[in-house]
């Protein structure tokens, strides 16, 4: 992987039996997180290599090859998590080619194979190489009744519900189709989707590493709702089982799909020998970038079904077939500084300020660094990435362009590092307004976040714009007349830049010489009628005041929740302020609201640990002020009933118990009279529990009064 390796050739017996058990457990280890988790441990270049080394000591010491070597396997096992589907006919994977070479070996190996002369013509197709991955679509009398992923390529993880989502995906086929038909083709998510995916996905924290990864992620899915959310698009190119074949040679196959609603590429051709092949894999190759989604070659066919089926299959691919691969694109280049941008949800990213160097024709000057792991050598799970060399400003640094989105610092020239240099120190306040910047606890995963992010969500300029449009989006304050748009002029303008400042923009209007109904797009009405919009939201309902503070992993349902338990904001400032104590009461109350995770009460704990934003609380609460709960619901099982709870609860406080009764409409009452409708009675219960028997009262432990609340 580093260029350093013995070669093959010089390699012992000793030396190369070691060498193919490490790179099985690389290699597996690999494909487990790139199939199982949508998550790359590694770029396609390095696991390509470990992958021909495996193949090259394997192929001079063929007795050393061992039972569980990737040679023999496609992809990786289905993830438990879904049903399992065994495929009529295997999915298999492609054989690589890497330069011309390859490919005219390849049509000589066809050639060889099927008894032809040197010089005879072979047919064959060529086609991009989408990145994504392998779906396979049955249809029964025309019906779409299973879809499955690739997986191992003999068993695959059943997502019918989730590929059903997908509008390229037809539902049902004309009449008049095979009783049986396999389509089989590549789930792919194209650049502008992807970016703007990842854009919403930075408010949870988990961005994808490329659109590969975020089409499986999507896909993979185990509630199909989500898949539906998701933009994926499908490319037909194959089949597996199929009743009667509707056309004798490949681009006739394909082109019956098309007929039949699928989408195709339109960048498949059938050509006529390696040179012509060669001639559109350059075309494709100059077309790649400006395509809107990522593939990683062009692969070549053999056009003829009969020929096809002659030809056949070798262990993990079809003999009919090659991938023929885009080289890399990587350069080296001087990295002048490492700077760090805050993004719109408040992550720290790291950017290398480059020397300008051209990579695939790209001049670049800036590339990712990620985060603070990846700087100091740090992989995911703690192992050691570019064998544990940081990267500093002023090092030699290798860049690659991965997928050709954004190019990437892919490893450090030690030899070449200036002896006066300095390991980066990553800020642990923002760059931008000052705040403490924090790496999260993913309760789910235990691990600690990698993303370094802002906490000063109501002030920081980075999240400005975007906390103000959650600030005044419908979930939230949702003030009439304030939409993006407004949003996006008045932060230009400076007239709103923090919340508070949209309730004092009439004052200051009022005072101003440029007034608002002056400007473009308002008049007198309109403006009136928005200062009016932002009047009438001066109360609010507490849980949209507590949404509208945009709050890391605090949605409408979790303001509801908090709102419904506290009752007012009072107690919710005062529960989230001595939540930063870990071990206290409010902390504990909080992680004891069900429906609310460690990780937001970590978010709120930390949001209300930022005096920037309790500064900017105060000049919010002098303009609004956010109602009680009172909402009484008269419809609950314990409306109208007049309830006692005695003995020491477990699962909630006696407060919050009185403020649950009371908002379900039960009257709470402290002792026991032939007026109690219901005792409800924790351990070590005594007289009242007593006299309620007495009176023939209903009594239940705190459990049954969950169960009777319907909680
Ligand atoms: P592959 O991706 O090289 O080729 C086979 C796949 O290509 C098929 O299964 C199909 O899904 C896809 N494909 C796209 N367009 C196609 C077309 N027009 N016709 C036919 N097939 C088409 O093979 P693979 O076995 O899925 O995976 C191997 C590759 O995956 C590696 O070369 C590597 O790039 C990547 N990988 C990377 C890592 C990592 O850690 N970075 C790990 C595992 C695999």
């Amino acid at each position: 992987m580093n260029g350093e390796q013995k070669p093959v050739e010089a390699l012992s017996e000793d030396e190369a039996a070691a060498e193919l058990q490490r790179l099985v457990a690389a290699i597996a280890e690999y494909d487990r997180l790139y199939y199982q988790d949508d998550a790359p441990g590694v770029t396609d270049a390095e696991y390509d290599a470990l992958r021909r080394r495996n193949l090259a000591i394997e192929t001079r010491f063929p007795a050393l090859k061992r039972p569980d070597s990737p040679t023999e396997r496609v992809g990786a096992k289905p993830a438990g998590k879904f049903s399992k589907v065994r495929h009529s006919l295997p999915m298999l994977s492609l054989d690589n080619a890497f330069n011309d070479g390859d490919v005219g070996d390849f049509v000589d190996r066809i050639r060889r194979f099927l008894g032809l002369a040197a010089d005879a013509p072979v047919v064959l197709t060529a086609e991009p190489k989408i990145d994504g991955l392998s779906a396979s679509l049955r249809y029964e009398n025309g019906r779409l009744v299973v879809g499955a992923t690739r997986g191992d390529g003999t068993v695959g993880e059943e997502i019918t519900a989730n590929l059903r989502t997908m509008d390229d995906i037809p539902k049902k086929l004309p009449d008049g189709v095979p009783d049986v038909v396999e389509v089989r083709g590549e789930v792919y998510m194209s650049h502008a989707d992807f970016a703007a995916l990842n854009k919403r996905m930075e408010e949870s924290g988990r961005v994808f590493a490329n659109p590969r990864n975020a089409a499986a992620g999507s896909l993979r899915q185990l509630d199909p709702a989500i898949t539906a959310e998701r933009p994926l698009k499908f490319f037909a190119y194959g089949w597996g089982e199929m009743s009667a074949m509707p056309a004798g040679t490949q681009m006739g196959m394909v082109e019956t799909f098309a007929a039949w609603g699928f989408s195709i590429s339109p960048l498949m051709k059938v050509f006529n020998g390696t040179s012509e092949l060669l001639e559109h894999y350059r075309k494709i190759e100059a077309q790649r970038a400006g395509l809107g989604y990522d593939i990683d070659g062009v692969v070549y066919k053999v056009d003829d079904l009969a020929l096809q089926e002659r030809l056949g299959f070798a262990s993990r691919f079809p003999r009919w077939a090659i991938a023929h691969k885009f080289p890399a694109e990587k350069a080296t280049t001087v990295l002048e500084d490492i700077e760090i941008q805050v993004g719109r949800t408040g992550a720290l990213t790291p950017v290398a300020k480059l020397r300008p160097v051209t990579v695939g024709g790209v001049v670049v000057s800036n590339a990712t660094l990620h985060n603070e792991d990846y700087i100091k050598g740090i992989g995911r799970d703690g192992e050691p990435i570019r064998d544990g060399k940081d990267i500093r400003a002023g090092d030699t640094v290798t860049v690659q362009r991965a997928g050709d989105v954004i190019p990437q610092v892919i490893d450090v020239d030690l030899s070449q590092r200036r002896v006066d240099s300095k390991p980066f120190e990553f800020p642990t306040t923002c760059p931008e307004c000052g705040s403490d910047a924090v790496r999260e606890h993913d309760e789910k995963t235990g691990r600690v976040d990698a993303v370094r992010r802002c906490t000063g969500g109501l002030i920081c300029p980075a999240q400005a714009i975007e906390r103000l449009k959650h600030f005044v989006s419908r979930g939230a304050f949702d003030i009439e007349g304030l939409g993006d748009k407004q949003v996006d002029v008045f932060y230009k303008d400076g007239l709103i830049a923090h919340p508070s400042d949209i309730f004092t923009l009439r004052e200051r209007d009022e005072r101003s010489l440029k007034k608002l109904k002056d400007r473009e797009g308002f008049g007198e009405t309109s403006a009136k009628k928005l200062f009016d919009s932002i009047d009438a939201r001066r109360s609010v309902e507490l849980y949209r005041f507590i949404y509208g503070l945009g709050i890391r992993h605090v949605g409408e349902g979790t303001a509801k929740l908090l709102a419904r338990t506290y009752g007012n904001w009072a107690s919710v400032e005062e529960a989230a302020r001595s939540a930063h104590d870990e071990n206290s009461d409010a902390r504990a109350n909080l992680l004891a609201i069900d429906g609310i995770g460690a990780t937001a009460v970590e978010a709120i704990a930390q949001f209300f640990a930022e005096d920037h934003n309790l500064e900017e609380l105060k000049r919010l609460l002098e303009n609004v002020t956010p109602q009680d709960v009172v909402a009484v619901q008269s419809d609950s099982p314990v409306a109208g009933k007049t309830v006692v709870f005695t003995g020491s609860l477990e699962q909630m406080s006696r407060d919050e118990a009185k403020a649950m009764a009371e908002r379900l409409g039960a009257k709470v009452s402290g002792s026991v009279s032939s007026k109690t409708d219901l005792v409800v009675a924790g351990p070590g219960a005594g007289s009242k529990l007593k006299k309620a028997a007495e009176l023939g009262v209903d009594t239940t432990d705190e459990d049954g009064w969950f169960k009777l609340i319907g909680r």
